[in-house]
């Protein structure tokens, strides 16, 4: 599932393409992934632009020129791509905005959605998210840390604690910054809660200058989604040597989620 910088790159990308330019029109084929009349959708973008696109947590913002906002989130399996009708994927596309010869495709939108509302809803909507983690300084990280008893990697992907970690990027900072993820939130040291807010802040911004792990390109030539697929230290690298200390990384599951980490480097 796309997390924080996934989400971040396509927002970046996808500003320098699409921001004001006048919406054609739009075709769904799967309209349970709206929460509104297809018809509806489609009229109330067609003539409309985007002026915003904003992130929080996982989901994308897009805000119209008219006020209103289309909130995403492609939750598992989805993916965007923008481009002419030539250049699309063989692929099903469930929602597509027409921007004159190019559209922008939502694709693999089983559970994932793209919802319509006004701004106030969406504030009533995003409400319940926790911080952003990288708006938070060390003082603020520790303070909310104190609100857990659980385990590093449940907490960590928990939307109502810190919002826009997810399973890859859990590990990945837990592996960053030594510790492991099985380990409890109330029995991290003052030192080890500085050393899990430092590999957090370099590690999400590392994947973002990276584009962040998209196996698809966002449009053709994009050279940028993706480039931090190599770079996952441990994340699905099970069994494979610890890019730090050579042991094997262990393969596991907490709470019925994919976890990864180095028995041997992570304490
Ligand atoms: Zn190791």
């Amino acid at each position: 599932m796309p997390e924080l910088p996934e989400m971040e790159t396509y927002r970046q990308q996808l500003s320098r393409l699409i921001l004001g330019v006048p919406i054609t029109g739009a075709e769904v084929t799967r309209s349970k992934s709206l929460n509104i009349d297809p018809d509806e959708f489609i009229r109330k973008l067609t003539g409309n632009r985007i002026s915003r696109i904003e992130r929080r947590a996982k989901h994308l913002l897009f805000h119209l020129a008219t006020g209103d906002v289309l909130v995403l989130h492609l939750m598992l399996g989805g993916w965007i791509f923008y481009g002419t009708q030539e250049e699309k994927p063989d692929r099903t596309v469930q929602v597509e905005i027409h921007f004159g010869e190019h559209h922008l495709s939502f694709i693999g939108l089983r559970l994932g959605y793209l919802h319509y509302h006004t701004s106030t809803e969406v504030e009533k909507i995003l409400q319940k998210l926790g911080p952003e983690p990288l708006g938070l300084d060390l003082i603020q990280f520790r303070r909310v840390l104190r609100s857990k008893k659980g385990n590093l990697k449940v907490s960590l992907v928990d939307q109502s604690f810190l919002s826009g970690i997810g399973n890859c990027y859990s590990d990945e900072i837990c592996f960053e910054a030594r510790i492991l993820p099985l380990r409890k939130v109330p029995s991290l040291s003052e030192n080890e809660q500085m050393m899990l807010y430092q590999a957090m802040q370099a590690l999400l911004r590392e994947a973002i200058q990276f584009g962040g792990y998209m196996e698809e390109p966002l449009f053709v030539g994009d050279r940028l989604t993706g480039q931090y697929n190599p770079r996952c230290r441990v994340y699905d690298r099970g069994n494979e040597p610890c890019p730090r200390c050579g042991h094997p990384v262990v393969h596991t599951e907490v709470s019925s989620r994919k976890c990864f980490y180095c028995a041997h480097c992570q304490v």
